[in-house]
């Protein structure tokens, strides 16, 4: 019922705000590929849905499908 309470995509701005890494999967290419998200904060906005940036198409093969795979950084690979 409580729709509102329901996990409907993180934003850019929270993603970045929680130290959180997002990387794009391509399940057509089985490709990986790291997401920039202070670069997506700048070009989308900060209220990006992080479910938006999945559906874009694949630079590797156009694939649609794109997924979005989302850790907690950690500090040495912030100083990486
Ligand atoms: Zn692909």
């Amino acid at each position: 019922m409580a729709k509102d309470a329901e996990n409907q995509g993180n934003t850019v701005a929270e993603m970045i705000d929680l130290d959180m890494e997002a990387t794009a999967f391509s399940h057509a290419c089985s490709r990986y590929r790291p997401l920039d998200l202070a670069a997506l904060s700048k070009t989308r906005g900060p209220d990006m849905p992080i479910r938006r940036v999945a559906l874009r198409l694949c630079e590797n093969c156009g694939a649609r499908d794109c997924g979005v795979l989302l850790r907690k950084a950690t500090r040495e690979e912030r100083w990486n």
